[in-house]
């Protein structure tokens, strides 16, 4: 593919500042999803690769922590310039290995670099305590430390921010990390590594490593068992999320996982109605239907539901469908076969028991994995699509009559990310914002990812926030100090 800087297309790893491939020599090949052609090999990385990324990481960081909190605020500046700088670049590779429109993929260098500038400045706001003695001569001081050297694994659906929500602050609180982007799209992962090289970030801090899905889990388990690794943050499902916590309580890391979600969107009875369509379009179908806050489970008031559909139906069928790079479109194709494998089976569970397709429903003409934006309506509690996150743009409408049932049906699943309500009654959208068992809540809104604000989810879907003030927390450890005989 052709970008205006060709060195943004790296086919090495990056570790201690260099080049590498695997020590095997074994590469993989990244596919563009939206025609199968590969667009690059990357080194195939193993558990031995890993443990060098590691040591160079940890021999590293005694140098990186021992600069102000200005220096690196200064470094990460100049990155977030860089990212911003190469933004078309970027959003290219984005759209070519993962699939979106190229108008989300800038979308999404935007907000992915948006990290970088905000924890440029929070860096230098690691403040401490002190707290008053509990004895006349006694102080007590709090000080805040960078964790150690980070583990980082990342998922596909967001190859640029999910790097950048994690990286910025590790580098910001004074840590070094190893990142393992995922197998479909490290291309921008690397590409990132190459504008943090140029911006100054010193060898060994910032460490990418590739493998393909059959080395993932060894790669995984180095990370995660390492005795030298001290944090692991990790995006992506929650059975890889449970394992790769069971794998790190072995040497007690800190641990931070964003996973699955299976938000609920409300509609009530009293709501503006255009724009709960307008906020589910942009909840449910962005990046096809990929991201772990999108709407999937969609509970419509009966007073309401068919003046919804309607609306739905009309935004819905404007739609236009196709490759990235290739023009104007509001949906790529899904990330890879299993993916649209999926999709299909949460169709025809429904349609078995019942739910009507409103709207598209097939695999799209255009063939490969594309597929038709989906609604589907008269959806129960008992169809698979209920409690499994669909990944996949398809609108599952439920139809509710009290606002208690509405809330006992948002909230029975394991999962508890983020939720979307729409309503225009003060007293409800607090006791509804209240009762509903996740760690994000749209209100009157369906886009809520912002770096100013803790993006992180309760129950089964995860531990530890990202973004905001408190996402710095999350790569730094509390120090007590007790200053006696004073
Ligand atoms: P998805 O099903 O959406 O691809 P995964 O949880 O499988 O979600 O993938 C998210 C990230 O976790 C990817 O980087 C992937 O390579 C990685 N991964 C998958 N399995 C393991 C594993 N056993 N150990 C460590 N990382 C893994």
């Amino acid at each position: 593919m052709s970008l205006a800087n060709p060195k943004l297309l790296c086919e090495s790893a990056y570790v201690n500042g260099s080049w590498v491939q695997a020590q095997s020599g074994e590469v993989f090949s990244v596919i563009n999803p939206a025609n199968g052609e590969c667009l690059a090999t990357v080194p195939d990385m193993d558990a031995e690769d890993t443990a060098l990324a590691i040591r160079a990481a940890e021999a590293a960081w005694p140098e990186w922590r021992a600069r102000t909190a200005k220096e690196r605020a200064g470094i990460l500046g100049r990155w977030f310039d860089l990212v911003m700088h190469h933004q078309e670049d970027l959003a290219r590779l984005m759209t070519a290995e993962q699939g979106k429109p190229l108008a989300e993929a800038r979308g999404e260098v935007a907000y992915g670099a948006s990290f970088i500038e905000w924890f440029a400045e929070e860096a230098k706001r690691a403040y401490g305590d002190v707290i008053p003695g509990h004895g006349r001569d006694k102080r007590i001081i709090v000080i805040k430390q960078p964790i150690g050297v980070v583990a980082a694994i990342t998922p596909w659906n967001f190859p640029v921010a999910m790097i950048t929500r994690k990286v910025a602050p590790a580098l910001a609180a004074g840590c070094p990390v190893v990142v393992k982007p995922a197998e479909d799209t490290p291309l921008c992962a690397l590409a990132l590594a190459v504008l943090a090289a140029e911006a100054g970030v010193p060898a060994g801090i910032f460490n990418v490593i590739t493998c393909s899905k059959a080395r993932a889990p060894e790669v995984g388990e180095e990370l995660t068992t390492s005795l030298i690794v001290r944090k692991v943050s990790f995006t992506g499902s929650t059975p890889v999320g449970k394992l790769l916590m069971r794998q790190a309580s072995g040497t007690v890391k800190k641990v931070s996982l964003e996973l699955g979600g299976n938000a609920p969107f409300i509609v009530f009875d009293d709501a503006d109605l255009d724009a709960a369509v307008n906020g589910l379009m942009a909840s449910k179908y962005r990046n096809t239907g990929q991201t772990c806050v999108c709407a999937n489970r969609i509970y419509v008031q009966s007073g309401v539901y068919d003046a919804f559909v309607e609306k739905l139906k009309i935004a819905v069928s404007k739609m236009v469908v196709g490759a990235g790079l290739d023009g104007e479109t509001h949906q790529g194709p899904l990330i890879n076969q299993a993916a649209l494998d999926k999709v299909k089976r949460h169709i025809s569970d429904a349609t078995t028991k019942g739910a009507k397709v409103v709207l598209g429903g097939q695999a799209h003409t255009l063939g490969g994995t594309f597929f038709e934006p989906t609604i589907l309506t008269d959806v129960t509690q008992e169809m698979v699509i209920a409690s499994e996150e669909t990944f996949g743009p398809v609108a599952p409408l439920f139809r509710f009559d009290t606002e208690e049932q509405a809330i006992a049906m948002a909230n029975n699943t394991e999962f508890g990310l983020a939720a979307y309500f729409y309503s225009n009654d003060i007293r409800r959208i607090w006791h509804v914002a209240e009762a509903l068992e996740t760690g994000m809540i749209g209100i009157n809104d369906g886009i809520i990812s912002t770096e100013a604000a803790p993006f992180g989810g309760i129950k089964e879907s995860g531990l530890g926030r990202e973004g905001s003030r408190y996402g710095l927390d999350e790569f730094m450890e509390l120090k007590y100090l007790c200053l006696g005989s004073m």
